[in-house]
């Protein structure tokens, strides 16, 4: 389980990546790593993004970066505390997928990469949040009404 601390540290991981110090992104092999090719504009991990979307029903053109991103994230759910927590461990399983080809040697699987970002945002907020719960087969069948909670 991702917890906040460890959020926070990997966004200053995160943050840290620069235009400067760009070694190859290792999903794609082809684009420098800079966070907003990782977590936007990286041709595979847009992929994940856009079967996300597709699960959510989201209407979504990949923005120019994380900022916008955030925002218009913003706009499609209401609970702060579950559209901070959510983003963040969405964009913690692409940087954990990262660092385990990294330093583990591990594939990338986008089909892995989207059940985690199913499943983790569903067992943290009921862990964490005191909104009325979903259960799991709610969550994946309409996550709609689930982040409206
Ligand atoms: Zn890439």
């Amino acid at each position: 389980m991702i917890e906040f601390r460890r959020i926070s540290i990997f966004l200053r991981e995160v943050y840290i990546l620069q235009a400067d110090d760009c070694e190859r992104c290792v999903f794609c092999e082809d684009g420098d790593e800079s966070a907003t090719h990782l977590f936007l504009h990286c041709d595979w991990v847009s992929k994940v993004w856009s079967e996300v979307m597709r699960w959510l029903n989201f209407n979504f053109i990949i923005p120019p970066n994380l900022f916008i991103h955030a925002f218009c994230w913003s706009r499609e759910v209401r609970s702060k505390n579950l559209r901070r927590g959510v983003w963040l461990i969405w964009h913690a399983v692409v940087w954990r997928s990262r660092n385990s080809i990294i330093f583990n040697a591990k594939s990338f699987e986008i089909s892995d990469l989207v059940e985690q970002i199913k499943v983790l945002p569903w067992q943290w907020s009921l862990s964490r949040l005191n909104i009325e719960t979903c259960l799991f087969y709610e969550w994946c069948w309409n996550p709609q009404f689930c982040l409206r909670g």
